[in-house]
């Protein structure tokens, strides 16, 4: 906008100068002084003027004498200088006596400084249409260079080039892509077959599974050019600009082929439509329109690939998967401990750790964690290093890591009274103790009363094994401790004294056993049916009306259910903490004390074991 004005003013002047100096080169280089045409008839009849210059309607007198003073008379239009002298009736004896000259006047100049004054405000309009509009390309040229800027041709020695080897697992996502490469290499291989090459791929996954990572080292496995643009960059864009960006994204492609076009978040605009809410719904689909109409244009052998990525595939247009168009899918899972042990050797490449830093047990620490959230931990433990002062990363910081990686930085400034520590402590500890007793829940790591992100204390559990499917009794007794907190505070302060504390630990039990009653068929009354189903959640207003496929009456029995399932893991819950109290009070005192607990010094406690108590902790230091 600051740019807009500043043009305006620069063309404003522009024009009032050009102006200014037209009107001073007509007028000459002497200020003529204007005068009636009787002042001028009296001055030829008494001889005093040597010249008249004619120019066009004007007449400029040069006197005698006065050789740097000019006179400057207008007469009528179509009148020519004679005319007029004798209708004043000047002698011709003295009019002889006067140079005359006539300057053809009627040229550019003349028309120009009759038109403009006229025409200079229709310019500035114009001027300021014209300026506008270039305004508005350079805004779309700026858009569109994002894309293009990333468009770059991989060269071989491009540090940034990535190949296979810098995609740590994914073992069956690279087995597919190593296909697409086969195809952009030799597409001739293909076509002599008969054979026609795939348009588009869909990699589906979670974010920071390294969608973009695997594209990009197929790019560069293939050694072609990587088109790189987002979805969610067209959303924001005026309308219209979203479907020309496409076109010459794919055109900058077809150009380069045999290539790849990359859309990451292709679920920003290839939702599915007709479902629109929101003002930039018919951008959207102008966007997606596009896309399918370049898809569908272009060649299959001309060797262009499209590879999109999404983590909601569920949302997508069908029109997207159609055959010619994303027709080949690559689901990519998130890291499993192998993989991830894996992810963890590649970024830990060029950081300096210490012998003792075991990159299997970070794996075994950190399940759910993304190849996103890897990278990052390892890069939060390089830079607490620095912060340490340490020559070498040591375990100690990568395992800190993970934490501020998967809840937020460390809290340690936020103050709390006495009482409310002591009431966090009673409430991690109820979570602790509960996953503790109940067989079935995952190992307690770490218990901490230090906040973290949002939460003002934490209780860390993690499976031993790497668990795909979770069962009826895991649910419950992850119920259980998730209430654990909430049934301590009830029991530890009394019924009146419950805090505000545990809403968020309401929520996630309240969720859980939402969907083990709708869609996993856990409850015994409702059977193995999915209630309401959740394809449909595109929008946020759809969110809140979930669709609803079953009746009132349903609706009743669904609600007494999941009311039955909370308040059952709320009475093993209470039962757990009655009859482990006193470990609950000596682990409450350690971390009263300490702070954070860890899994040997928690397990202690829990075993009844007195060394681990306060004073013989203090010992052991
Ligand atoms: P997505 O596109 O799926 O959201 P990215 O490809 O942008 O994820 O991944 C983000 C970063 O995470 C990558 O730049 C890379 O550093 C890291 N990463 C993710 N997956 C892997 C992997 N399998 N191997 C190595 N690094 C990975
Ligand atoms: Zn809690």
């Amino acid at each position: 906008m600051k740019n807009l004005i500043k043009n305006f003013s620069i063309i404003f002047i522009v024009l009032l100068t050009f102006a200014a100096i037209l009107s001073f080169t007509y007028s000459g280089d002497v200020e003529p002084e204007k005068v009636g045409v009787n002042r001028l008839i009296q001055n030829i009849n008494e001889e005093r003027v040597i010249e008249v210059e004619v120019r066009g309607d004007f007449l400029l007198a040069t006197l005698k004498g006065e050789e740097e003073k000019v006179l400057e008379v207008k007469k009528e239009p179509g009148q020519s200088f004679a005319e007029l002298m004798s209708d004043y009736g000047v002698e011709s004896e003295k009019l002889q006596k006067v140079n005359l000259l006539v300057k053809e006047e009627s040229g550019f100049t003349y028309w120009m400084t009759l038109i403009l004054p006229a025409m200079l405000p229709i310019l500035l309009i114009i001027g300021i249409i014209w300026f506008m509009s270039r305004q508005m390309q350079g805004m779309n040229n700026k858009a569109m260079g994002f894309g293009q800027s990333k468009a770059k041709q991989n060269k071989p020695d491009d540090k940034s080039k990535k190949t296979f080897k810098d995609v740590a697992g994914a073992k069956e996502a690279k087995e597919e892509l190593n296909e697409v490469v086969d195809f952009l290499k030799n597409p001739k291989k293909f076509t002599e077959m008969g054979a026609k090459i795939p348009k588009g791929l869909l990699l589906m996954g979670s974010p920071g599974t390294g969608k973009t990572l695997l594209a990009k080292a197929v790019a560069g496995e293939a050694d072609v050019p990587f088109f790189h643009i987002s979805g969610s960059e067209f959303v924001e864009m005026f309308v219209g600009v979203g479907a020309s960006r496409v076109r010459d994204l794919f055109d900058k492609a077809k150009k380069a082929a045999p290539s790849i076009i990359f859309i990451d978040e292709i679920d920003a605009v290839a939702r599915k439509r007709g479902a629109g809410l929101g003002g930039s719904h018919d951008e959207r689909e102008q966007t997606l329109n596009q896309i399918l109409v370049e898809m569908d244009g272009f060649d299959p052998n001309l060797g262009v690939i499209v590879v999109a990525a999404t983590n909601r595939p569920d949302v997508l247009d069908p029109a997207l998967l159609r055959p010619g168009r994303f027709d080949r899918r690559v689901v990519i899972d998130m890291p499993d401990i192998e993989d991830r042990e894996q992810i963890l050797k590649v970024h830990a490449k060029g950081k300096p750790l210490t012998k003792g830093v075991s990159l299997r047990k970070v794996a075994e620490r950190t399940p759910g964690f993304s190849g996103a959230d890897l990278a990052n931990l390892l890069n939060e433990a390089a830079i607490m290093a620095v912060r340490l002062g340490k020559k070498k990363i040591d375990e100690e910081e990568v395992l800190d890591s993970i934490e501020k990686v998967m809840l937020g930085p460390e809290k340690k400034s936020r103050v709390m009274s006495d009482q409310e520590r002591e009431m966090t402590a009673y409430h991690e500890a109820g979570h602790a103790v509960v996953g503790h007793f109940l067989k079935n829940c995952d190992s307690v790591r770490k218990v901490s009363i230090i906040g973290r992100g949002m939460a003002g204390g934490y209780t860390l559990s993690m499976p031993e094994k790497e668990i795909r499917y979770s069962t009826i009794a895991k649910f419950k007794d992850d119920l259980a401790m998730i209430l654990g907190g909430y049934m301590t505070e009830k029991i530890v302060y009394g019924d009146d004294q419950l805090s505000t504390g545990p809403s968020s630990d309401l929520k996630k039990a309240t969720q859980m056993a939402k969907k083990m009653v709708m869609h996993y068929g856990m409850s015994d009354k409702l059977g193995p049916r999915m209630y309401a189903d959740n394809e449909g959640l595109i929008f946020l207003a759809q969110d809140i009306h979930e669709k609803k496929n079953y009746s009132e009456k349903t609706a009743e029995m669904i609600d007494e259910e999941i009311n039955e399932l909370l308040n059952n893991a709320l009475v093993t819950a209470k039962e757990v903490i009655k009859t482990n109290k006193n470990k609950m009070d000596d682990l409450v005192k350690v971390l009263l004390e300490k702070e954070t607990v860890e899994q040997d010094v928690f397990s202690k406690i829990m075993s009844g074991s007195a060394e681990a108590m306060p004073d013989k902790v203090e010992a052991e230091k």
